[in-house]
């Protein structure tokens, strides 16, 4: 069953690409395993899937260690980090998905031992539950970064607010995919900021066809399989 909706979503990421004349190659899958058991996430990387994700430390490091034989999987932090947990995962993780504090960054600076890919959060919903900059804290946050060399900004990241029309989910995602490019624009050598984590199993197509290069998906992954 795995296969089978790995199968469906590669389709749809081609389907979607081809509709914007995008190359698939350009879009990495990034499966998010926190919703089942270090089993069931070995079954994903058996049919080929190089990404996973968690959003919480103690599960990111269960599951590294019970697919410790998988030494290619690059694992990817995408959920919020308490900043006392940063020293246990930091030297652990290949990307981070969320950083959202100067603070944050700083502790990642203390304690990592060679830089780390990272994606700035963005609030682009401005949904006072969501983490992440808003737009306008973005560039002077990103230039408050230069100092610290443990820290490489590849890209910017946002969740689509929920109970959104598509109209509405494509405009967060294309502002998203603005900020990106002005970003990038500034040539900072600390933040190429050439990448884009946005779309769920909800709206990753709608991602894609917005310039999307990583997409974060769980649910529709595991879908028909049990749930821890
Ligand atoms: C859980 C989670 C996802 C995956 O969501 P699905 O709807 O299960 O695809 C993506 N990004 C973040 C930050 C998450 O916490």
């Amino acid at each position: 069953m795995i296969a089978d909706n790995l199968l469906k979503i590669e389709q749809e990421i081609q389907d979607s690409c081809a509709l914007v004349h995008r190359d698939p190659k350009e879009v990495t899958l990034v499966a998010v395993t926190k919703s089942v058991d270090s089993a069931t996430a070995e079954k994903l990387i058996e049919q080929g899937v190089k990404n996973c994700a968690e959003n919480r430390v103690d599960k990111l490091l269960q599951k590294k260690q019970d697919l410790v034989n998988y030494p290619d999987v690059k694992w990817h932090l995408i959920g919020n980090l308490q900043r006392r947990k940063v020293k246990l995962i930091i030297n652990e993780i290949d990307c981070f998905h969320a950083l959202d504090s100067l603070k944050l960054a700083e502790e990642i600076q203390k304690r990592a031992t060679k830089p780390l890919d990272c994606f700035v959060e963005v609030n682009v919903s401005g949904e006072a539950s969501k983490h992440g900059f808003s737009p306008e804290e973005l560039v002077p946050f990103i230039e408050s970064l230069v100092a610290l060399s443990k820290i490489k900004v590849v890209g910017l990241m946002t969740m689509a607010p929920k109970e959104a029309s598509a109209k509405q989910i494509r405009k967060v995602f294309g502002t998203l995919k603005e900020l990106r490019d002005l970003v990038h624009s500034k040539g900072f050598s600390h933040a190429p900021c050439t990448e884009l984590s946005m779309g769920m199993s909800q709206d990753f197509q709608l991602a894609i066809e917005e310039g999307a290069t990583f997409i974060r998906v769980g649910t529709a992954l595991f879908k028909d399989e049990e749930e821890q």
